[in-house]
């Protein structure tokens, strides 16, 4: 719940909504800033806020990040670029040489990654590579990279002959790497698809244990469905603000707020808002407790993110057709938000593997 929160916790809280409200409000709105100005700007008042950095601190409690990214979306400014450093992701501990080359690098802002786990539909094999002494050779595709244009190296999930999957660092500027497609998607971010042509990397840009690369990939990714989840439902609130705010202006034929079909939907959104706050700060508490929360990370994410959908959609609804002028708040959501069932597990494929989680594995709370 997000109530019962430790007091040390509830005063960052409100710091955090202060500095939304004061500073990230405004600096969303200022269409005189250049992009890079603004992100700029940004960084600077959440590194003040103590905000930027704690991505990148292994011992951040999951409750905190919750609270945090909960506080920005329920005012608006949670998607701003430049409210989190860089994350080590998959570099999480990883010894010398990579420690130097990579993980810090990256940390600093002065290299740049991309996050390798997708397969075109039609690869005739999932990225593999082959051990050739010292170094791996690797071969294949993956088709949806965000942020790849940029990314001086990539974590790819890779299948290694004879030792199974590994995460493997991949610098883009190796011979062999090559972009086969770059593109937008609705929300606006940049992806790209990449192509490995024999691309040999040293043996030791593959991470931890052989065979533990999917298991190191999804402990990762549970992280990135729980920050989605408090994503969407500090979302959700902020939306459901607008709508009451909306619903209580007079109109042609009254005041919406006072007709009952108009309360109808209006609550259906809170209750739905309601289920899914309530669990993502379960599974928050439940993973700080030490807990697997592989399947609640998953139930959070599809039910945080169809919720959020569903009231975004139903907003557009009440609000009516100036919801949809592009530059409309509730337009740049529903956007971002469509993406969200996709990105980081597609909706039923996720439905499956909590299946999957219990009937084959006996994980997994209700
Ligand atoms: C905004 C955004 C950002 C992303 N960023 C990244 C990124 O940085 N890195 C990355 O690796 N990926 C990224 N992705 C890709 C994302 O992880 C995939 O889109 C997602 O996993 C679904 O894969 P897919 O698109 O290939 O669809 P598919 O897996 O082909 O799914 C399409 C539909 O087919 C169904 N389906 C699939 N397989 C079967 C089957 N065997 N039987 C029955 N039904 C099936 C699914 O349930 C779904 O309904 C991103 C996607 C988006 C939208």
């Amino acid at each position: 719940m997000p109530e019962f929160l430790s007091p040390d916790l509830q005063a960052f809280r409100d710091r955090v909504a202060t500095l939304a409200r004061d500073t990230l409000t405004g600096l969303r709105d200022d269409p005189q800033l250049a992009p890079s100005v603004r992100t700029q700007r940004v960084r600077d008042a959440s590194q003040a806020a103590g905000i930027y950095t704690l991505t990148q601190v292994r011992d951040t409690p999951a409750l905190t990040m919750l609270v945090v990214r909960d506080t920005l979306a329920s005012h608006g400014v949670g998607s701003l670029r430049g409210l989190f450093g860089e994350e080590a992701g998959v570099l999480e501990g990883v010894g010398e040489p990579l420690r130097t080359t990579h993980l810090l690098p990256l940390l600093a802002g002065d290299k740049r990654t991309g996050f390798a786990f997708t397969e075109p539909a039609d690869a005739p094999r999932p990225t593999w590579a082959r051990v050739d002494g010292d170094e791996l050779v690797i071969n294949g595709r993956k088709s949806y990279v965000t942020g790849g244009l940029d990314a001086s190296f990539l974590a790819a999930l890779v299948e290694v002959d004879g030792e199974g999957p590994a995460m493997v660092i991949i610098d883009t500027d190796r011979p062999g790497v090559s972009i086969e497609r770059r593109f937008e998607s609705l929300d606006g971010s940049h992806h790209a698809a990449f192509r490995f042509d024999d691309v040999r990397v040293p043996k030791h840009h593959a991470i931890g244990a052989p065979g533990q690369g999917r298991t190191r990939a999804l402990a990762r990714i549970s992280e990135v469905r729980r920050a989605l989840a408090a994503d969407c439902v500090g979302t959700a609130a902020w939306i459901i603000d607008l709508v009451a705010e909306s619903l209580r202006r007079p109109r042609r034929g009254g005041v919406p707020a006072d007709s009952e079909r108009i309360r109808l939907r209006y609550g259906e959104m809170r209750i739905d808002a309601y289920a899914a706050r309530s669990m993502v700060y379960r599974t928050a508490r439940l993973t700080d407790a030490g807990h697997d929360t592989v399947n609640e990370s998953i139930a959070s994410k599809v039910f945080a993110t169809e919720v959020a959908g569903k009231i975004a959609d139903s907003a557009v609804q009440l609000v009516g057709g100036e919801a949809l002028v592009v530059g409309h708040p509730l337009e740049a959501a529903i956007r971002r938000l469509r993406t969200l069932r996709l990105a980081e597990g597609e909706t039923d494929t996720l439905r499956v593997n909590v299946s999957r989680g219990h009937l084959d594995l006996g994980k997994g709370r209700i």
